[in-house]
């Protein structure tokens, strides 16, 4: 049985006292949660990370992750974070690849290939995001887009390194717009990524990757989205800064 996944990205939101505060609150909310398969992924700016590795410590069925890191190890990238640092003070996961990442700072496959694996190497677990533009979709080219950034950022991993990713579908069109991605559509892309996983390292292998769909994910739509068969979860953005609304959408899982 694979796990059900609901993640937050904040985003660049939040100073370090309002990050916590939301923190004890998201905390209050769900400690006493059903956790039977079911985890929470707070990936919050660099600034709270610390304080959140602290925060959650002694729940079990709440992690904390980073939204970005650097393909290196260490050196002289000034203003840059590494795997090798957010791993060392106990954060166990990573985005790569937001489609705000591509979009405004250049991230391409060949990059995130990079960062994938330095994570890896350094037992983060990255949360690896794909999806495509309007006019991609448009024009029917979402399948193979999709294809192609998971096929070059991820398929030269060993099965037992893609036992490690979590892949996150988000429709670009979809982020921050108000404009979800019907059941079905979140349904077909799923199930399609899932078969090209399976293609490569096989049924068993894919039927264990959690598949998290984002993209204006609120409480009143995550039910019908997470009750399709291919959908274990969610990466929430916008809705992820209200406890109660993050509250929901877990509980929806
Ligand atoms: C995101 O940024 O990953 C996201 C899904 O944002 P939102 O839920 O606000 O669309």
């Amino acid at each position: 049985m694979r796990q059900t996944i609901i993640a937050a990205n904040w985003k660049m939101h939040k100073t370090l006292e309002e990050g916590l505060e939301l923190a004890v609150a998201i905390k209050a909310h769900l400690q006493s949660a059903p956790t039977t398969d079911k985890i929470a992924i707070l990936c919050t700016p660099y600034i709270h990370l610390f304080h959140m590795v602290e925060t959650f410590r002694e729940v079990d069925h709440i992690h904390v992750g980073a939204q970005n890191c650097h393909q290196e190890l260490q050196g002289a990238y000034t203003g840059e974070i590494s795997p090798q640092q957010l791993s060392a003070m106990g954060v166990p996961y990573v985005i790569l690849g937001h489609s705000e990442r591509r979009q405004y700072f250049g991230e391409d496959e060949a990059l995130l290939k990079a960062k994938v694996d330095q994570a890896l190497a350094q037992e983060l677990q990255p949360i690896f995001c794909c999806g495509e533009p309007l006019e991609v979709r448009e024009t029917d080219g979402h399948k193979a887009l999709v294809k192609k950034q998971v096929e070059e950022a991820l398929f030269h991993l060993s099965a037992e390194q893609i036992g490690e990713i979590v892949i996150a579908y988000e429709p670009v069109w979809a982020i921050g717009t108000g404009k979800v991605a019907s059941p079905e559509q979140a349904q077909e892309m799923h199930a399609h990524i899932r078969q090209l996983v399976a293609d490569h390292y096989g049924t068993a292998t894919a039927d264990k990757l959690s598949i998290l769909y984002g993209g204006s994910v609120k409480p009143n739509n995550a039910a019908d989205i997470f009750q399709q068969p291919d959908v274990d979860g969610g990466l929430i953005g916008g809705a992820s800064l209200k406890a109660e609304d993050f509250t929901a959408i877990y509980q929806a899982g």
